[in-house]
């Protein structure tokens, strides 16, 4: 099975989209797709705790904030018993998503209810065959990390100063000029959630994937 944010799904071998290339620190920088493309052997097996673990590691994780999928207007949690005591009519995220989603259909997904980061999926195929990992996820291509910029020398960003919204961008010697203690940095990293709670990456180095396009000459 293959997924995916939306539309935007970069190859390694392909540019970028426009859209990727926007100025650095606009609000399409936050939206913007990183991931892309997963492999599971057996859509059967694939269950969407299993989507939701994998989304985390790669992606969103700060500190165990609750995540529900939106699939045909019903929700999937972790603990649908707790959240019915709150009336909420969800169902269990260790549905299998053959049960409930198909081919060229697409779902949402919110990690944290406070400050969400709301991410789109979509499936896009399936193929019949054994995978060489035993992971039953795997990450097919990803997308670059956009070509974020300091805002006062224009030099590539690694860190956004979040105490201002949009977040203020910039290099690391320009970030502690602005804030010398480092109070409300976070880095920049390749991942829809930069800037938001806590978040500095995967936890997982595997995960990680900071590289940033640049066109040949
Ligand atoms: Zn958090
Ligand atoms: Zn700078």
């Amino acid at each position: 099975m293959l997924l995916l944010r939306k539309t935007l799904c970069v190859q390694w071998h392909e540019p970028p989209p426009e859209c990727m290339q926007r100025t650095p620190g606009s609000q399409s920088g936050r939206i913007l797709p990183l991931i892309p493309a997963i492999n599971s052997p057996d859509l059967g097996r694939l269950r969407a705790r299993l989507l939701d673990d994998f989304l985390r590691a790669a992606w969103l994780e700060c500190c165990g904030h609750l995540s529900q999928f939106d699939i045909r207007g019903q929700n999937y949690t972790e603990n649908p018993e707790l959240d019915r005591e709150w009336g909420w009519d969800n169902r269990s995220n260790r549905v299998a998503l053959e049960r409930v989603v198909e081919i060229g259909e697409e779902f949402d997904y919110e990690y944290d209810f406070g400050t969400t980061t709301p991410l789109k999926l979509k499936v896009l195929d399936e193929r019949q065959g054994k995978a060489k990992s035993k992971k039953d996820i795997r990450i097919l291509a990803r997308n670059f990390k956009p070509d974020f910029r300091c805002r006062k020398c224009s030099q590539p960003a690694t860190l956004a100063y979040v105490f201002d919204y949009p977040a203020l961008l910039f290099c690391k010697k320009h970030a502690f000029i602005h804030e010398p203690e480092g109070e409300g940095l976070l880095p920049l990293v390749n991942s829809p959630r930069w800037g938001d709670c806590g978040y500095t990456g995967p936890y997982d180095e595997e995960y990680l994937f900071d590289e940033i396009y640049t066109p040949k000459q």
